[in-house]
């Protein structure tokens, strides 16, 4: 596990970054979704995508998820709740790309070579 410390003897208090974090969308990735519903309903789980994330943390991964729904704060709770009933209650929960994300797991992503503009799967537009 990579991480960053900016931890030193002058400033203790300052807590340790992590390096590596797997960003994981909701909708359509770890719950089913069809169509937007409202805030207070989240789809059942998708097995396959939980159990990934659970392995990933018992590895001592950093797993962060990533959605729009958060642009709406009254819909925090509902995916706090969420993620309890789930099991992997705790997770942090954001909108915000951020520099230490190394993969994004997401159902609308088109990935890309980098530096290139090719589509990894080799489709054209
Ligand atoms: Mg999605």
């Amino acid at each position: 596990m990579k991480r960053l410390s900016l931890k030193n003897k002058n400033q203790p208090s300052i807590p340790e970054i992590r390096a590596d974090i797997i960003a994981v969308d909701l909708d359509g990735v770890l719950a089913e979704y069809t169509e937007w519903k409202g805030p207070e309903f989240i789809g059942k789980s998708i097995p396959k995508m939980l159990e990934r994330v659970k392995k990933w943390l018992k590895e001592d991964k950093e797993v962060v998820i990533f959605t729009a729904r958060i642009g709406t704060k009254e819909c925090v709770p509902y995916i706090e709740k969420w993620l309890e009933q789930n099991g992997i209650g705790g997770l942090r929960i954001t909108n915000v790309k951020e520099r230490e994300f190394i993969e994004f797991w997401d159902d609308r992503a088109i990935q890309i070579i980098p530096n290139t503009g090719e589509r990894v799967d080799g489709k054209e537009d």
